[in-house]
């Protein structure tokens, strides 16, 4: 995941990590569960490859006329198709490099010494561990924003 350079930043020391000692890399790689919990949509083009796409066609499925999402996430149980591994243990993305711009613009990063992060996309990343029975990363500082109100690219499926 990749922050949005747009939004308020704030990053998280590891020592600081609800999860440490095992916390002593990217969190991310032992977690997975927002690419198991929200729909993951995009503008079509970004699964064809002769505009310039980068997201597989046949992990991509149709949404709406101009949206495509990745397979698998609009669901009632979602989880990506590209998503490999198991959740809250060991995860990695099949397609990271070419993976659509939800994914890169997801505003949780591993800088290699902490956790940079927006609010609302940290709110996100809390929501989905907890869907999947995974604690917080940390100890939050300050009450974190409700999601109502806020519209992400990562919509949670229904
Ligand atoms: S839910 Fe949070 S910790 Fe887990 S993979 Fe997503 S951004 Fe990383
Ligand atoms: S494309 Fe990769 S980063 Fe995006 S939701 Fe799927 S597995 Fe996660």
């Amino acid at each position: 995941m990749s922050a949005q350079e747009t939004q308020p930043l704030t990053v998280i020391p590891v020592a600081r990590m609800q999860t440490a000692p095992q916390s002593a890399g990217n969190p991310c790689l032992r977690c997975g569960a927002c690419c198991a919990h929200f729909r993951v949509s995009f503008y079509w083009a970004e699964a064809d490859p002769s505009r310039g796409g980068t997201v597989p066609a046949d992990l991509a499925e149709d949404l709406t006329p101009v949206l495509g999402c990745m397979k698998g996430t609009n669901q009632a149980h979602p989880r990506c198709a590209a998503l490999i591994g198991e959740i809250g243990r060991g995860v990695r993305c099949a397609i990271y490099e070419g993976r659509p711009s939800p994914c890169r613009e997801f505003g949780v990063e591993w800088t290699g010494e902490g956790l940079r992060f927006t609010p609302e996309d940290l709110a996100r990343c809390t929501q989905a561990r907890a869907a999947w029975g995974l604690p917080p990363l940390f100890d939050q500082p300050h009450p974190l924003p409700q999601l109502e109100g806020v519209t992400p690219p990562l919509k949670q499926a229904s």
